[in-house]
């Protein structure tokens, strides 16, 4: 019998237990909070990911741990790798939790990346905004997500407000500037490397985000073949630079054909979420199977699918469990504002019967507005 262990014990956590349940997989979350979701479906350890009884509770019970959220304190990574495998390494979830070693690591290894200058303090701000110019994004190096701890300045008349929202910050998580690109569109590669260094992708996914928040994916991304080359070499060259074992994904912009990386997520991930569906092999089981050392899954998708988010509360879901390839999942979470409770995919044979498909669930659910940009593409 063989136990997995997650840091963090959010929705991607409780995704995890599911599709492990038909390998005969046990489970064991551990999670700062009591109610976190995956303990719904795998025991659940509650305790800091800095606290030393909890881990040495956590690393007695599992034979392998992987992550299921990325800000797991370095520390504790290195802790746990003592002593039980872990998945990805502690050096690859390092460098994935800073945006800046993540982008000087994107540019050593050749890939495009935004215009990025180190903020360590308000003079470096002035420096950055003069040489990269405006409109740019004032971000956090670390801890940030679903686009919290980032403050756009449009014009230089906007750095004094960045300053007040986000330069306490710059002596404790770090800050980065980033030059803004005005993108055509976002992509991800979301793909998988095994112990071995077998590497797998699926086909490209085409995001949208509202609010610094993904809204909707739609895979395949309609991309020519050379494009689609360009990502996955990207993708394999930032997973054998970091011997990555796991799921990840590669978040890019494109914008006139070219691709700039965003950044590394080091795990499963929401734009992914489509493969329990509409691939062969989900996220969640070749997350599994990779940390696990078993062989890799097809990723291969089967027609074309499109994910929407459920932010904040969830809808009714009928709209979509009448359609034949709808899905819906509920995490079991309580209604909160900008939180990911749960989401619906729809699967489809043909474009044509996915953009229907979007147009009927939009109109049942009241979310025309939601996949009117994903009908858009079908359409296009
Ligand atoms: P995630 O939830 O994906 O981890 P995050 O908080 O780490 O989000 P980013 O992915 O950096 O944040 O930014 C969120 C979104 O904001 C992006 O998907 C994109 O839509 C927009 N964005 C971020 N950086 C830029 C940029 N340099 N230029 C243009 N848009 C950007
Ligand atoms: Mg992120
Ligand atoms: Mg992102």
């Amino acid at each position: 019998m063989t136990t997995v262990g997650i840091l963090g014990g959010g929705q991607l956590a409780r995704m995890l237990a599911l599709s492990g349940a038909p390998l005969g997989l046990r489970f064991r979350v551990l999670d700062t909070v009591a109610d976190a979701c995956a303990g719904q479906f795998a025991p659940l350890i509650v305790g800091d990911y800095r606290d030393e009884s909890a881990l040495t509770e956590f690393a007695s019970q599992v034979d392998v741990a992987t992550f299921d959220f990325e800000n797991v304190p370095a520390e504790s990574a290195q802790w746990l790798s003592a002593r039980i495998p872990v998945f990805p390494n502690p050096r690859a979830l390092g460098i994935a939790q800073d945006r800046l070693a993540e982008k000087t690591l994107f540019r050593e290894l050749g890939i495009p990346v935004p215009d990025f200058a180190d903020v360590p303090d308000r003079a470096a701000l002035d420096a950055a905004v003069a040489a990269i110019g405006t409109p740019c994004i004032l971000k956090t190096r670390r801890l940030g997500y679903d686009g919290k701890g980032q403050f756009r300045i449009k014009t230089p008349g906007d750095v004094e407000a960045a300053w007040d929202a986000l330069g306490a910050q710059a002596a404790t998580v770090g800050l980065i500037l980033e030059g803004f690109v005005p993108f055509d569109r976002e992509l991800s590669v979301v793909a998988v490397r095994g112990r071995d260094g077998e590497f797998r992708a699926w086909p490209l996914t085409e995001n949208w985000h509202v609010d610094g928040v993904l809204s909707a994916s739609l895979a395949p991304a309609r991309v020519d073949a050379d494009m689609a080359e360009h990502a996955y070499a990207h993708a394999r060259a930032l997973a054998d630079a970091l011997d990555y074992v796991g799921v990840f994904a590669l978040e890019l912009f494109c914008r006139d054909g070219v691709l700039l990386a965003n950044e590394l997520a080091p795990r499963v991930h929401n734009s992914g979420h489509w493969t329990i569906e509409g691939s062969e092999t989900s996220q969640f089981q070749n997350h599994l199977r990779a940390v696990l050392g078993l062989p890799l899954g097809d990723t291969r998708m089967v027609g074309h699918a499109c994910m929407l988010n459920w932010i904040g509360t969830m809808p009714d879901a009928s709209g979509v469990l009448r359609e034949a390839g709808g899905h819906w999942h509920d995490y079991g979470k309580e209604p909160r504002a900008g939180r990911k409770v749960g989401h619906a995919t729809l699967r489809a044979e043909t474009p044509a019967e996915l953009a229907e498909a979007l147009a009927r669930v939009g109109a049942a659910l009241g979310r025309e507005a939601q996949v009117s940009p994903v009908v858009a593409v079908l359409a296009s």
